[in-house]
C-alpha cells in the first residue's frame, strides 16, 4: 500500500478537563475498521456512525463486491471473464459481460486521453519484462518490437449494441491499472447505498473517502516514502472524492544488476525509469487508478496537460534527483496537499 491511512485525528473534546469523569459521554465514537485481502492486496474499510454490527454488514457486502470483481477481472484467476478473454478471443466478435464492456470503455477513454501512455493492452509487454506471471530478463529490441505488435489499444474495437469485443489473436488485456480503483468505486456505492455519510476505502493505497469523519474537513491520508521506506512524506485530505499511487517501489524486477518497474511505457515497449512515483486525486477512484499509471508514463509536463482536460484532478510527482527526490504538482490541488518538503518547480 502506498498511501496509508494517516493518524485519523479525534476530534478535541472540548471538555478534556473533565475527560476522566466524562470520559463515555464527551469521548469521540471510535469508527468502525475491518481489513481483508483481495485483488492481491489489502483492503481496509473504516466507517463513521453506525453501531458495530451495522458497520461490519455493511463492510462484508463491500468486501464481498471487491471478491466478486476479482472473480471478473483479475487475470491471476484462470476462470475470470478476462483470463477467459485473453485464452479464447480469436479475432471475430467475443461477447463479454456489461460490466467489463463499461470498464473497457472507460480504460480506452483514459488511453486516448494519455495518447496510449495508459494502455490495457500492455500485457504482452508487462509479461515479457517479468511481471504478470513473465520470466524476468532483459528483451533485446527485435524482441520488444515483435511484443509492440500485440500491443496497442487501437487495435482493439468494442461494440456497444453486442458488447463484444474484437481483438486480434495473440493480444492480451490486464486491467491491473484500473481494476482495483474501480472496486474501490463500487465498494464505496455499497457503503453510501446502505445511508453511510463517512467512511474510507483503502484497497492498496487506491482510496476513496466518502464524507468526512464527524468535525472534520475530510480524511487525512499519509503519501508513503516514494523510495519505499515507511516513512510519510506528506498528506491529502480528501472528502468526497478518491486518490491512487503509482510507484515503483513495491514491484519491481532486477536483471543483471539493473532494476525494473512494473509500469511499462506501451509507446516504447520499456518500463518507465525516470519517475518514482505519482499520487494522483480525481472524483472517482477509477481515474485516479486509470491516470496514477497513465501520467507515471507521461511525466510531469505531458500529465499536466492532460490534467488540465479533467476536472478536480491533481497529481503529485516524486522524481529523482540523484539521492534527493524532486516532487512536482500538477493540477490543483488546492487546500488538499501537505508536504513535508518544498515542491521543486
Ligand atoms: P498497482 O497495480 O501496483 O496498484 P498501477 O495501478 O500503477 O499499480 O498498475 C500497474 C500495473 O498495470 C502493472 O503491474 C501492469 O500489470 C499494468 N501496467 C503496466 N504498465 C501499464 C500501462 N502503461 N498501462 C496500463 N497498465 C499497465
Ligand atoms: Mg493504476
Amino acid at each position: 500500500m502506498r498511501i496509508e491511512q494517516g493518524l485519523v485525528h479525534g476530534i478535541l473534546c472540548a471538555c478534556l478537563a473533565a475527560a476522566l469523569i466524562l470520559a463515555s459521554s464527551c469521548a469521540p465514537k471510535e469508527p468502525f475498521v475491518e481489513e481483508t485481502f483481495v485483488m492481491g492486496t489489502a483492503a481496509w474499510i473504516t466507517i463513521h456512525g453506525l453501531s458495530a454490527r451495522e458497520a461490519a454488514e455493511a463492510a462484508e457486502e463491500a468486501f464481498r463486491e471487491l471478491h466478486r470483481i476479482e472473480a471478473v477481472m483479475s487475470t491471476w484467476k484462470k476462470e475470470s471473464e478476462i483470463s477467459r478473454l485473453n485464452r479464447e478471443s480469436d479475432g471475430t466478435p467475443f461477447k463479454i459481460s456489461r460490466e467489463l464492456f463499461h470498464l473497457l470503455e472507460r480504460a480506452l477513454f483514459y488511453s486516448h486521453l494519455t495518447a496510449g501512455a495508459f494502455d490495457v493492452t500492455a500485457r504482452p509487454l508487462v509479461q515479457l519484462w517479468g511481471f504478470q506471471g513473465g520470466t524476468a530478463h532483459l528483451p533485446d529490441s527485435h524482441e520488444i518490437e515483435q511484443t509492440m505488435q500485440r500491443v496497442g489499444f487501437g487495435k482493439i474495437m468494442l461494440d456497444g449494441e453486442s458488447t463484444s469485443i474484437i481483438m486480434p489473436p495473440g493480444m492480451e488485456l490486464d486491467l491491473a491499472g484500473i481494476a482495483k480503483g474501480y472496486g474501490v468505486d463500487r465498494a464505496a456505492a455499497v457503503l453510501k447505498g446502505r445511508g453511510i455519510e463517512s467512511a474510507l476505502v483503502n484497497l492498496g493505497g487506491n482510496i476513496y473517502a466518502l464524507g468526512s469523519p464527524p468535525g472534520e474537513k475530510g480524511w487525512a491520508v499519509g503519501i508513503r516514502d516514494p523510495r519505499g521506506g515507511r516513512d510519510i512524506v506528506g498528506s491529502l485530505v480528501l472528502s468526497n472524492e478518491a486518490a491512487a499511487t503509482s510507484g515503483n517501489y513495491e514491484n519491481f524486477v532486477e536483471v543483471e544488476g539493473a532494476v525494473f518497474g512494473h509500469i511499462i511505457d506501451p509507446r516504447a515497449g520499456r518500463p518507465v525509469s525516470n519517475v518514482l512515483s505519482v499520487t494522483v486525486v480525481a472524483p472517482t477512484a477509477l481515474e485516479a487508478d486509470a491516470l496514477s499509471t497513465g501520467f507515471f508514463v507521461l511525466g510531469p509536463e505531458s500529465a499536466g496537460q492532460a490534467a488540465d482536460l479533467l476536472p478536480r484532478v491533481a497529481a503529485l510527482f516524486a522524481l529523482p534527483d540523484g539521492e534527493e527526490i524532486l516532487y512536482r504538482t500538477v493540477g490543483g490541488f488546492g487546500e488538499r496537499l501537505s508536504l513535508r518538503e518544498p515542491e521543486s518547480r
